[in-house]
């Protein structure tokens, strides 16, 4: 048993029964509290776990959920070629393990009149990614935003990413990534459409043969 906590009951013996008793889940998992440098383990946990739900990004995203499309800045463009926005950083937690994924989103459009600033796509990632998510849902919810702000002709979206529920239960899957797609409008319809955008969502600017 180590000095520190000793000690503790020695200053104020309940405080540290109540203490301990409040860290028997821990203890039972085998974190051992007993020693100096984990005893406020389970209390740090519970700070960063506070910290991420009430005021950092982890509700950040439902925060911004600003859906209605006069929330963004939409211009006009007679454009009707495809629009790329490729590796799209994104950090998001699994709804099921409360675990982190985290990778890239590949979001393209083919406008139909309308356009969004660059920018505001790494934007409508980051919204879906910052709250409890599911990776296809967070690919689902890109592509239908993206439908409804700038109603193009279709939307492709592909994300990437690696999951620590997955990634920590065992070493074989520890270089597994999970890739989900959403295909709307042409991208679903159009074969020659699906292929540009993979093609480009996957780094080749060579054309396919
Ligand atoms: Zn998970």
């Amino acid at each position: 048993m180590s000095t520190n906590v000793v000690e503790s009951w020695q200053i104020n013996p309940d405080a540290a029964a109540e203490d301990l008793e409040a860290k028997q889940p821990f203890i039972d998992n085998g974190l051992d509290v007993l020693d100096p440098s984990r005893y406020y383990s389970p209390e740090f946990m519970t700070r960063e776990w506070e910290k991420l739900w009430t005021r950092t990004w982890l509700i950040a995203g439902i925060e911004s959920d600003i859906r209605e499309p006069g929330d963004y800045s939409v211009f006009r463009l007679g454009r009707e070629s495809m629009i790329i926005v490729r590796d799209i950083e994104l950090y998001s937690l699994c709804e099921h393990h409360i675990l982190p994924f985290f990778g890239k989103a590949h979001v393209a459009y083919i406008p139909n009149g309308k356009i969004l600033g660059l920018s505001k796509i790494p934007r409508i990632v980051d919204m879906f990614a910052q709250r409890l998510q599911i990776q296809e849902r967070l690919t689902d919810n890109v592509a239908d935003a993206l439908m409804e702000i700038v109603s193009p002709h279709g939307v492709g979206v592909v994300v990437e990413a690696r999951h620590l529920c997955m990634m920590m239960r065992g070493v074989e899957k520890q270089n597994s990534t999970a890739v989900t797609s959403s295909l709307r409008g042409t991208f679903k319809h159009d074969a020659k459409t699906r292929d540009e955008f993979l093609r480009l969502a996957h780094g080749s600017l060579v054309p396919s043969a």
